[in-house]
Parts: structure tokens; C-alpha cells; sequence
């Protein structure tokens, strides 16, 4: 079955697959920015993140703790990933990771603008610039395709290894989650740029996803480095049937990941994410087909568990359409977190004693959400957690709730019972600022 006119549902499937998991990573961002990470917010993006259960795995083999704001819900995400992995390649890239979404969206954005802009009566200078900037992606994707754009295309996509193995060698070297800072996916999904580096990482990301499609996910993501590892297992793959083939290289074009379909029998690359791009742009029926059968060479071990699956098993994923092999890989995704809720498995913070298995006695820093400042004077201003509310400061400071509201710059009528996050972020102050005036021991008495 080609995935041609007949496979457009799918896409409008990856599409809604690709949208919910913007909306939720999207609103628990919100949340955890918002109202911090007590009771009313949400656990750190970390916590959900399958890359953090990554980071802080060697900590957890070798002093059995979580890194701070790492809990099993990475963990269970993660398994997620590898189980969505085996049954639909790096489906998990091109159907379910938010910031591959975001890249992918800011990319097709100014495409569709650079197509329509000279329809758009008023457009003006900015019809302009996206027309120019539709002729400058043209004759870049033109040198990408070319053999030493390719070459180069080919040594970039180390690249990735060596962030990866960078990321792991200072988190493990540092205690704690090194990486956080120049995290795009936590700069996106925090919705507040409260540093210069986070604005740089935005900036990066924004331009870098117009020069080339998914520019982050090809050249330099440490997840999408693990996916692509695991994904050569899959027996799922896009296959090219050289004889109907007219070499016409729209499937090469239509590639969001650069991958060569059209001078390959069989897509081989671990960043083939099944999004049937390649296929629907082709216009050959029966010339680009996705197929399910264990890859020659390191397919082994995917022939083996196929050959182990039940009859009916094996039999339902030979037969399915080509767009609904990566489905049921998001549904297998799916599948595996609702399970860990409805069992009690799914824990966004690590607690003391537990999660990080037998033996473990302490959790590095953990988020802890029954966390409280003492209130017999002994509080340390870098005790203050974002999610702690006004009053809850002002208590452990015994200092004037109205001054501390000052000091996050909010009206002295402002809710006492707000996260100092919040506050701070609805106008415009900083918890560092409000640690370091209460850290300087000239705070006013409470009256
Ligand atoms: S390469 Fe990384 S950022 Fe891109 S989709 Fe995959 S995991 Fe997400
Ligand atoms: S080779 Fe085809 S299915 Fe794979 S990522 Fe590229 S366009 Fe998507």
C-alpha cells in the first residue's frame, strides 16, 4: 500500500499526535513556570523529560539518587521512547517530541509564507523578505541534495554523539543537570526567558530552524542521537521499488531530516521518523512504500522478536497501512504512560528513600513538594523555592508581606497567597532579586 493520496489521513493524525503533545508538555510548562512546583503547579519539564531520565541514569547506577528534578516518570517516558522505537523507527521524533514539533512548525511556517506571500494583498516588505527567504531555502536545500553538500550534511550528523556523550561526561562530573541552561526544549516550554542565555538559545533555535528544517534534530539533539541508535532495530522502514522509481528526487526534497530516499532500495536511517512526507510527495503508485521486515544487518534482534511475536501479532503489523505503523508505535507510547498512572506507577517527583530503588537513601536536591522554610529564624534566602507563596516567604523572613511583594515589584494588594514565581513573573520582578535582598540581612521587620 503506498502512502500517496490514500495516506493524507495519516497525516492529519501525525499532525493531531504532534499537536496534543504540545498542548500538554505546553501546559505543564505553564503550570510549573506559573505556579511553581507545589501541589497547585507541576513537576520541572525534567521530570517528563525522556532525556533526563538519560542524564541522570549513570548518578542512579552508582549512588541510586535522582538528580535534582529527574523522577520515573522520565524514566517511564523513556521506556515509552524505546518501545515506540522498536515498532516505528524514530516515530517519536517526527509524530510525538514537542520541540521537534516547534523546529519542524517555525520551518513549515515560513514556507507557507514564502509560498502565499505574493498573494497577500499588503504584505509588503515582509511579502518580500519571505520570498527571498523562499529562493535562498531553494537553492540551499539544491546545495544540501548536492555530493558535497551531502558530505558535509554526513560529518554534521556526528555531531549529536559528541553532544550527547559531552552532556553525559559534565552531568555525571557535575551532580546535576548541566545541560538545563542550554536546554531549548526547557527555553520553549518554560514560557519565560529570564536569562541572556535562554534569549540566545531561542534566538539560535528560531534561526537555525529557518536556514534548515529541523536543524536542531539533525545536527546536534542528544536525544534524537539515542532514538536514531535504537530506531536501525526497527523492522518498520521506508522502501523504494527501484524499477517503478522515475528519479524524480521529490521524496529527497520533501525529507524534513535530509534523508536520501531516492538513491537507496531501503531508508537505513536511524533518523527516519516515518512521516510519510517522502511518500506523499511521490507520484509514482508503488514506487515508495513503508514496510514492515527486519532490516538486513543489525536486524537480528528485530527478526527475532517478530519471529517470537504471536501469529496474529505478526500477521496485524505486515498488513497495516504504511501510515499506521508509526500510529501504533504513538500508541503503544500512549499506552505505556496511561498504564504507569493507572497502576501508581507515574511519579513526577523522586522521594527520599524510594524510587531510585532498594538502598536509596537521599535524593540529590529533589523537588520535594512537602518542602517548607523553617519559621524560627534559621531560613536561608537560597532556600527559597519559586512555587512557595508570598506569605510563606514573608513568614520564615518574618518580614512584611507587602514588602516582599515589593520586592518581586507587585502592588501591595497583590494575592499573599501567590507562588513568588507568579508574582515575579506577572510583574516583571526575579526570586533571585527577592533572595538576594532577603539574603542581605536588611529586611524590615514584619509589623
Ligand atoms: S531529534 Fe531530538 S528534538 Fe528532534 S524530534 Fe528527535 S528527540 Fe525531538
Ligand atoms: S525518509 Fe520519508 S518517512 Fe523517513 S523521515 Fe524522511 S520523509 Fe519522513
Amino acid at each position: 500500500m503506498k502512502l500517496g493520496a490514500g495516506a493524507r489521513p495519516w497525516k492529519w493524525v501525525r499532525r493531531a499526535a504532534q499537536a496534543t503533545v504540545v498542548v500538554i508538555i505546553g501546559w505543564l510548562g505553564y503550570r510549573h513556570t506559573l505556579l511553581g512546583g507545589g501541589a497547585g503547579g507541576s513537576a520541572p519539564l525534567d521530570a517528563f523529560c525522556p532525556f533526563g531520565a538519560i542524564e541522570t541514569l549513570p548518578s542512579l547506577l552508582t549512588t541510586g539518587t535522582f538528580l535534582k528534578k529527574t523522577a520515573i516518570s522520565g524514566f517511564i517516558v523513556l521506556g515509552a521512547v524505546v518501545g515506540a522505537t522498536m515498532v516505528g523507527r524514530a516515530s517519536f521524533c517526527g509524530w510525538l517530541c514537542p520541540l521537534g514539533t516547534v523546529v519542524e512548525w517555525v520551518h513549515r511556517a515560513a514556507r507557507f509564507l514564502a509560498r502565499v506571500a505574493g498573494g497577500i494583498p499588503g504584505a509588503g516588505r515582509l511579502g518580500k523578505a519571505a520570498s527571498r527567504w523562499g529562493a535562498r531555502r531553494a537553492r540551499r536545500g539544491a546545495w544540501l541534495r548536492s555530493e558535497r553538500g551531502r558530505a558535509w550534511d554526513r560529518r554534521l550528523r556526528y555531531l549529536r554523539y559528541g553532544v550527547l556523550a559531552l552532556i553525559l561526561a559534565t552531568t555525571f562530573t557535575g551532580g546535576r543537570l548541566v545541560f538545563e541552561a542550554y536546554d531549548p526544549f526547557k527555553a520553549v516550554f518554560h514560557f519565560q526567558i529570564e536569562t541572556a542565555l535562554t534569549l540566545g538559545v531561542l534566538v539560535l533555535l528560531l534561526v537555525t530552524s529557518l536556514l534548515v528544517e529541523r536543524f536542531w534534530c539533525r545536527y546536534l539533539c542528544p536525544l534524537g542521537a539515542v532514538v536514531s541508535l535504537g530506531s536501525r532495530l526497527s523492522p518498520a522502514g521506508v522502501t523504494r521499488d527501484s524499477g517503478a522509481c522515475t528519479d524524480c528526487g521529490r521524496c529527497d526534497a520533501a525529507c524534513g531530516m535530509g534523508i536520501d530516499v531516492s538513491h537507496v532500495e531501503r531508508v537505513t536511517s536511524g533518523q527516519c521518523s516515518l512521516c510519510g512526507d517522502c511518500t506523499d510527495a511521490c507520484p509514482v503508485e508503488g514506487a515508495l512504500h513503508t514496510t514492515w521486515s527486519a532490516p538486513a544487518g543489525g536486524g537480528h534482534a528485530a527478526r527475532r522478536l517478530l519471529g517470537a511475536a504471536p501469529d496474529r501479532i505478526r500477521r496485524g503489523f505486515a498488513s497495516a497501512g504504511s501510515g499506521a505503523r508509526p500510529a501504533m508505535a504513538v500508541i503503544l507510547f500512549a499506552a505505556v504512560i496511561a498504564g504507569s498512572m493507572a497502576t501508581g506507577a507515574w511519579q513526577t517527583r523522586a522521594e527520599a528513600g524510594g524510587g531510585a530503588g532498594a538502598g536509596s537513601e537521599a535524593v540529590v536536591g529533589s523537588d520535594h513538594e512537602g518542602e517548607s522554610l523553617p519559621t524560627d529564624g534559621s531560613a536561608q534566602a537560597t532556600e527559597i523555592k519559586g512555587r512557595m507563596t508570598v506569605r510563606e516567604v514573608a513568614d520564615a523572613f518574618h518580614a512584611d508581606p507587602v514588602e516582599v511583594l515589593a520586592a518581586l515589584g507587585a502592588p501591595p494588594d497583590t494575592d499573599q497567597g501567590l507562588s513568588v514565581k507568579a508574582v515575579a513573573g506577572t510583574y516583571g520582578g526575579s526570586v533571585d532579586d527577592l533572595r538576594a535582598w532577603l539574603g542581605s540581612g536588611v529586611v524590615p521587620p514584619a509589623p
